[in-house]
């Protein structure tokens, strides 16, 4: 008997939220959901009328009528993954039914969707308890519970794991890349929610409104690409002026016990409200979104333990300088640093997010502190109260165990942390600010004049952080104190930018002399416009960013920079003098008494509520198949991605070899950054960039070594640069191989460095050793990344040899049959090292990993 019956997606986001299924069968056994795969048909999109076809050894209904995905099957194998692309075409070809209805990307993360993560969690974390036979971290507590097949095995630091994000949070310049990548997979929509946050090509240099009126213009293009594509594709838009993503997430999309993924390196600031929140490359954000999961190591996990309380000077910003000199740059590495304690509860979410977002400059993973009344006060504060309610009822979860086991324990007692300012040139640097950072500056000829102050950014630019700056800007003026030296002032958001407006924060600040900028990255990111005689000179700079590489603010190598706290920031300002130190030195007012300044006073949260601002949040159409995206055909800063040919089936013979490596190879070394940022959406024209870091493992001729970044043209021309050499080879049609040395790859996970040897003809790269995350990057790309099986075999390979790659595709298990073919004709057989899986396979058989995807699209679309 069939009976038709309607029950809810679980645990769905904005686009299922209270959208229905249409059940035309009865086999619907109550259950509870019993895996995370549930949430996957939270995407539905537009779900009326969905007609589910023998579903029942695959999704079932819980008493509640909630209905779930009940097996663990991979979602891509086979009748699952068919059943859900099937109820997407449903559900998009359904128009919604008049007066019901229709949700879509919003600017919040839906209720639904968090209590669908907090579903699962008792069960998971306790399951996870006894598989581990201890007590848990809040770590594992949230990659537990989002875990793609909760029976992979586990290993801390050493097993690969794939997880179910909750979201995908895209900035302004890696978006383009990544969104392109993903018009090619054919979807109609992305598989979990994304948002696209316009910051990074905003140049700061007279102030807000003409700033933003500027970028508007010139990246107008840019803007109207990922506005259209965005309104196609179902993802949230946020313009021009919303502020920095990454504080427009903690405000808006963050929520404890979340996971997300982000084109940004600083993503892991929505740890201050207890989300797991990881930085990654386009790459794994257009995974995401078409449906694969998300492959990361399982971290180790780093504790810091924190006593006592901030007090005077001493502010959250302290907290993560102090874990970076304890840690450097690099002791993150690999690791989730997982902040515990006492002292954690004493400060604010906003603060919490601040130390969460500095944690990119130590290498982990990401950071995450526990949810505490902080956060629960934030979350009510920012019009969150469903989702601080959902939270109290799951807290016990959404902290760590007692007896939590850390891989290592850094202890703080915030009672006698003192304010650090590190640098210049690394974020480790660490020195106490006043006499001890002076004797640094005049060891090392550091002018301890300041050229320029600044403040805000994604890092520090909460309402605390602002009202505590303004109260020292509000003594320095009541005794006719300004600065002394330009203090730029980088709201992170819109609605930061409108709230400290309203409260008056906006004028104490200016009424020292701070010049207040777009709400967007700009300086922090390099898009200051600074007058050449401010930087063409050794000149001090100190800021509340997180960054401070050389080139990193201004692009000049001379400026130093300084990061800090914004109260430091303020008060080194207003004496202009790097070795200021506001606790005990005193500044000569006009009147010439002498100013002392009293530590800083901060509001965590705005009493009259924050105000919103402007709304310049654009939700996607419900169905936005009638979108067309737009790229213009003579764009130089955008093209549309052709999808990359199929495997032809035939052995690779007779490759030339385009490029040896000698040493370090890193992505940058393969496709640089700097002034090739604005190619980012165009591959033909970033093509031109490719190897042009590279070290040519050759000598020319005269036995000279070759400069960087070009070779021999072996087919017979004059030397010439790699990204010439390479394109003048694809377009004869001869494919090549390059060869690397050891950690071919490491660095950003940026994929440019993995499309662009496809897009110029590469087919094999064989290295001593990869980065893990290129190499897959060159997978999915539909490349052959090879290993010798013997190292040395590196150095046999000769300039004008060819290469034979042999018995292909990659059999699983088994080395790859190559030969080095001499130009006399003689072979030297070697063995190739693959790590392809069966659907890796696939992916180099299809051309890549986004064509298998279309192709499933394609036949479940029938
Ligand atoms: S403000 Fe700076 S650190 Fe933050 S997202 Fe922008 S560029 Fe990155």
């Amino acid at each position: 008997m069939h009976q038709q019956r309607r029950v809810s997606l679980a645990g769905s986001n904005e686009r299922g939220l209270d959208s229905e299924v249409q059940l035309d069968r009865t086999a619907f056994e109550p259950t509870a959901p019993s895996s995370s795969h549930h949430r996957r048909l939270g995407h539905l999109h537009e779900a009326q009328n969905a007609h589910v076809e023998l579903a029942s050894d695959h999704l079932a209904a819980d008493r509640h009528g909630e209905l779930h995905v009940v097996d663990s099957e991979p979602l891509f194998s086979g009748r699952l993954f068919e059943l859900i692309v099937h109820l997407y075409y449903a559900c998009i070809h359904s128009p919604p039914m008049q007066g019901e209805l229709v949700m879509t990307v919003t600017a919040g993360t839906p209720i639904e969707l968090v209590e669908g993560v907090y579903a699962t969690l008792p069960e998971r974390v306790a399951a996870g308890r006894e598989r581990f036979g201890r007590p848990l971290t809040l770590t594992e507590k949230i990659l537990l519970n989002h875990l793609y097949d909760p029976a992979q095995a586990i290993e801390r630091g050493g097993t690969y794991n794939d997880f179910h994000p909750d979201r995908v949070a895209m900035q302004d310049a890696t978006a383009q890349m990544a969104l392109l990548q993903f018009m090619t997979a054919g979807l109609p929509t992305t598989l979990v929610p994304s948002t696209v946050h316009c910051d990074h090509l905003i140049s700061a240099k007279v102030g807000a409104k003409i700033d933003l009126g500027v970028a508007i213009d010139t990246n107008r293009e840019v803007y109207d690409f990922l506005r259209s594509v965005s309104a196609k594709y179902g993802i949230g838009f946020w313009g021009p002026g919303s502020g920095i993503i990454h504080q427009v997430v903690l405000e808006h999309y963050a929520f404890p016990g979340g996971m997300m993924i982000g084109t940004d390196s600083h993503t892991p600031n929505a740890g201050g409200l207890g989300m797991v929140a990881i930085g990654v490359g386009g790459a794994d954000a257009v995974d995401v979104m078409t449906g694969f999961p998300f492959n990361v190591r399982w971290p180790k996990v780093i504790g810091v333990k924190l006593t006592g309380a901030l007090s005077g000077w001493s502010s959250p910003k302290d907290v993560i300088l102090e874990v970076a000199r304890v840690l450097t740059v690099e002791g993150g590495t690999g690791a989730i640093v997982e902040y515990y304690g006492s002292g954690a509860d004493t400060i604010s979410a906003t603060g919490k997010a601040t130390i969460c977002n500095m944690g990119a400059e130590i290498g982990a993973t990401c950071s995450v502190f526990g949810y505490d009344d902080n956060l629960a006060q934030y979350l009510k504060a920012t019009g969150r109260e469903a989702i601080a309610d959902a939270a109290d009822k799951v807290a016990e979860h959404l902290r760590p165990d007692d007896g939590a086991v850390y891989d290592q324990i850094i202890e703080i007692d915030l009672d006698a942390l003192k304010p650090l300012i590190n640098g210049p040139h690394s974020p480790d640097r660490a020195n106490r600010i006043g006499a001890a950072v002076g004797a640094e500056a005049r060891a090392n000829d550091w002018p301890l004049d300041i050229s320029a102050a600044l403040i805000g950014s994604c890092t520090n630019s909460s309402y605390e952080d602002i009202t505590r700056a303004a109260s020292i800007a509000r003594q320095a003026s009541a005794r006719g104190l300004t600065v002394k030296t330009p203090l730029l002032v980088s709201p992170g958001s819109e609605q930061i930018r409108a709230t400290i407006e309203r409260d008056g924060l906006i004028a104490d600040l200016e009424a020292i002399g701070a010049t207040v900028l777009a709400n967007a990255c700009g300086p922090c990111i390099g898009q200051w416009d600074r007058p050449a005689d401010a930087n063409n000179k050794p000149n001090t700079i100190v800021n509340s960013f997180n960054r401070n590489f050389p080139k990193r603010n201004d692009g000049s190598a001379l400026t130093l920079s300084f990061v800090t706290s914004p109260d430091t920031v303020v008060a080194l300002a207003l004496s202009g003098q790097l070795d200021f130190d506001p606790s005990i030195d005193t500044i000569t007012a006009p009147d010439g008494t002498e100013v002392v300044l009293n530590a800083p006073m901060g509001e965590v949260l705005p009493s009259q509520g924050y105000d919103p601002g402007k709304d310049t949040f654009t939700a996607p159409p419900v169905d936005g198949s009638g979108v067309s995206v737009e790229v213009s055909p003579t764009s130089d800063r955008l093209q549309l991605l052709e999808a990359f040919t199929p495997w032809d089936g035939q052995d690779y013979h007779a490759l030339p070899v385009l490029m040896k490596a000698q040493g370090k190879c890193t992505t940058d070394h393969i496709s640089a950054a700097g002034k090739w940022l604005k190619y980012r959406g165009h591959l033909e024209n970033i093509s031109g960039n490719l190897f042009l870091g590279a070290v040519n493992a050759y000598n020319q001729a005269d036995g000279s070594e070759y400069p960087v970044g070009v070779g021999k043209d072996t087919l017979g021309g004059a030397d010439d640069t790699y990204p010439n050499l390479a394109k003048k080879y694809s377009e004869a049609g001869v494919r090549w191989v390059a060869i690397g040395d050891r950690n071919y790859g490491e660095g950003s996970s940026r994929e440019h460095a993995a499309m662009e040897p496809r897009f110029r003809g590469g087919v094999v790269i064989i290295t001593r050793s990869f980065a893990r995350i290129h190499e897959t990057n060159l997978k999915k790309q539909g490349l052959v990344p090879l290993t010798f099986a013997d190292p040395a075999t590196y150095d046999l390979v000769g300039q004008d040899d060819r290469i034979n790659v042999l018995d292909l595709p990659p059999v699983p298990g088994r080395n790859v049959r190559c030969q080095i073919v001499k130009p006399d004709g003689s072979t030297v057989d070697f063995e190739g090292v693959h790590t392809f899986s069966p659907e890796q396979v696939e992916w180099f058989r299809a051309g890549s990993a986004l064509n298998v995807v279309r192709k499933k699209v394609a036949d479940a679309a029938g």
